[in-house]
């Protein structure tokens, strides 16, 4: 049975993704403060918050050094820089009753004896019994205070049932603890006791629940249709037949997979993984082929206006010839432009339509969209993705998403497990490796001399500055600063810069010279992270190399070994280095596989980064911890198969329980 929560309370509940009493059995405690055992003040511990008591005997405002209410116990003393009238009465009332106050905080030696600011205090009879369990600290919101959202629990705990959603037979098998006594352990644990197997408990179900949540939605995708667009059309068979390049049989066996889905009638939810330069974006392009042969349109998005133009530029030259028509919309188009653009999106009239997110927001209308694909799917947040996939839902669109950060085992077993995966594990022949080299900046002399040479021999090569933030000003600052000194210091060679705060046009221009040959260096921030492909290019050198994230560098360095020549990575770094720095290089200098770097990175990460978890705000999980729990991850795994076989409401309850408003985020 569940009571509604008092509206007050409510509206500051919901922002903790507590809807109702129920709810609240959930909210499980950050930590814990011990209030079962007092301590005498004079005996007190420095550092460590402790439960006090005495009698009080005065209080007084006091002006010096800064006007405080100070309240004077039996050996103890108690500062109040904020405090309301009330309190001082509070005290005095209490001194002339004789009672105490109990205070729970820090206590440190003063002119009086020991003293606490700002504790947590209550007035208590002497001889007021003792908490008998640890105090809760539950995770909580402005105006929410721990003893109101205690009381709520407690209520919640005596009114509310805890229904045990696992069978006992397969408790048993996994060993878990059950359900009931472990919530109620969490809540009100005895000092000392041994919570381990009840935190064990509730991360298995918060496990569970996301995976029950993946597999319902795989299910319910199942059930939608979409359109069917067929691999045998005019267009596609072209195309084929007059390829740029032979696809490599990675490639090859993706297109396949890729065709295979949209030929069907249900909505695929498909996620193409290929580490940097292994050719996804032609099979892209052949994707987009079948849809614009059965009639229908394709959108492309990419993270960035110039990896979007970059597309633009690739699919006009290879589709143009076939008579495509291909739109480009990015939020720094001229406002002529961009209605151009919209009206031939809004018409049908463009077939392929490419851009950045603007093609998903500003009411960017689609005559008949049939499939979406974004490039670089990991560099958009989570709340991105999960816009981006209500509208191909809403337009029951096939949804390609490709990336080139491979995912870890754990993410693919997680939140990625409703998503079906083609892998291009090979890259286009001819590619020769990247040498990385690891250079302090003290012999930044010999890193130019090196440029030099290899500009001299028809040479291209990059200059990434450690803009990490392109908003924030003084990153910028440097980087601008950085192409200053590099034009005094190589005068001879002509030297292009791009950042993220030029204007798009201005972005785009500095590209193409670059791409053309008609810069040879080309000074820049981590704009040109994703996706840029400069094959001349064959010589990077990152600055500061140990400010920046692993999957950044590997994506950077993957911007060369894109020609025929033996390139060079040089990583310069500024001494003296942290230990994260460090490990990320040595990482980064070892290896190039993308997916050894990748799982390197959550291990040092977590996966609330990799995700992008961080623009969203929200947590993805509370309990868990993917790298942590992993094989409890994979009994989840078969459990949820088993519970879904046996009770398919049963597991709507418990997905609700668990993830409740957080269900969206359970898939990315
Ligand atoms: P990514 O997977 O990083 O997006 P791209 O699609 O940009 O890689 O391809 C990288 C480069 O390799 C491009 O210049 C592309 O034209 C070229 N390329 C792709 N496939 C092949 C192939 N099978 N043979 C030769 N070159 C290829
Ligand atoms: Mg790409």
């Amino acid at each position: 049975m569940t009571r509604t929560l008092p509206p007050a309370t409510a509206s500051k509940l919901a922002k903790l993704g507590i809807r109702s009493r129920h709810d609240l059995l959930y909210h499980l405690p950050l930590r814990y403060e011990d209030e079962t055992r007092l301590t005498a003040p004079e005996a007190a511990l420095p550092g460590v918050p402790q439960l006090v008591q005495a009698p009080v005997r005065r209080a007084e405002i006091a002006f010096r050094p800064k006007r405080q209410l100070v309240v004077h116990a039996d050996g103890l003393v108690l500062r109040f820089l904020n405090f309301y009238g009330s309190q001082v009465k509070q005290f005095e009332r209490a001194a002339q009753e004789g009672r105490h106050v109990r205070a729970y905080g820090e206590v440190r030696p003063g002119w009086f004896g020991a003293e606490i600011v700002h504790p947590r205090y209550r007035i208590v009879a002497p001889d007021e019994p003792l908490a008998d369990t640890l105090t809760p600290v539950y995770p909580t919101t402005a105006g929410l205070g721990q003893a109101v959202l205690r009381k709520l629990v407690l209520e919640a705990l005596e009114e509310e049932a805890i229904e045990e959603i696992v069978p006992t037979a397969l408790r048993e098998r996994l060993g878990l603890a059950p359900l009931e006594a472990s919530v109620r352990l969490l809540h009100c644990p005895a000092p000392g006791a041994d919570t381990a197997a009840a935190w064990r408990r509730v991360k298995f179900d918060e496990l569970l629940a996301q995976q029950l949540q993946l597999r319902l939605a795989r299910r319910k995708r199942r059930e939608r249709t979409a359109p069917v667009l067929p691999a045998s059309g005019a267009l596609l068979k072209r195309f084929l037949g007059r390829l740029p390049f032979r696809l490599t049989r990675a490639q090859s066996r993706v297109m396949a997979e890729l065709l295979r889905d949209l030929g069907q009638a249900h909505p695929m939810q498909r996620l193409l993984q290929g580490d940097v330069g292994s050719g996804k974006t032609i099979v892209a392009a052949i994707g987009c082929l079948a849809a614009v042969d059965a009639g229908w349109q394709a959108a492309v998005m990419a993270p960035t206006e110039i990896l979007a133009e970059q597309h633009f530029r690739k699919f006009s030259a290879w589709l143009g010839p076939l008579g495509v028509a291909i739109a480009w919309l990015h939020g720094g188009l001229p406002a002529a432009e961009r209605k151009n653009a919209r009206k031939s999106i809004a018409s049908g009239a463009a077939s392929i339509a490419i851009g950045t997110q603007a093609l998903f927001q500003e009411g960017v209308e689609f005559a008949r969209l049939a499939l979406a694909i974004v490039d670089e799917q990991h560099r958009f947040g989570v709340k991105q993705r999960l816009q981006l996939r209500k509208k191909s839902e809403q337009a029951s669109a096939h949804q390609l998403m490709m990336s080139a950060t491979p995912i870890p085992r754990t993410l693919s077993m997680s939140y990625y497990a409703d998503l079906d995966v083609s892998v291009i594990d090979e890259l286009p022949p001819g590619r020769k490796p990247v040498t990385t080299r690891l250079v302090s900046a003290a012999r930044r002399g010999e890193v130019l001399e090196r440029i030099r040479a290899a500009c001299a021999d028809g040479q291209q090569a990059y200059w990434v500055c450690p803009v990490i933030e392109e908003s924030n000003d003084r990153d910028l600052q440097a980087a601008l600063d950085a192409y200053e000194e590099l034009r005094r210091e190589l005068p001879r060679l002509r030297i292009g810069l791009v950042h993220g705060r030029m204007a798009p046009a201005q972005k785009a221009a500095a590209m193409q010279e670059f791409a053309a040959g008609a810069t040879q260096l080309l000074v820049c921030t981590t704009v040109i992270e994703v996706g840029v492909d400069v094959p001349n290019a064959s010589l990077m050198v990152i600055e500061h190399a140990e400010r920046f994230g692993l999957a950044q560098l590997h994506q950077l360095r993957g911007r060369i070994g894109r020609g025929a020549r033996a390139s060079d990575c040089i990583l310069l770094f500024q001494e003296p280095l942290s230990e994260g720095a460090r490990a990320r290089l040595k990482v980064i200098y070892e290896s190039a596989d993308g997916f050894a770097i990748a799982e390197r990175d959550l291990a040092l990460r977590g996966p609330g980064e990799l995700l992008g978890e961080r623009q969203s705000g929200a947590p993805l999980l509370r309990f868990a911890d993917l790298v942590a729990d992993e094989p409890l991850l994979a009994d989840a795994r078969a459990a949820a198969d088993e519970l879904l076989a046996a009770d398919e409401p049963l597991a709507h309850r418990h997905i609700d329980r668990w993830l409740g408003v957080r269900a969206d985020f359970g898939k990315v």
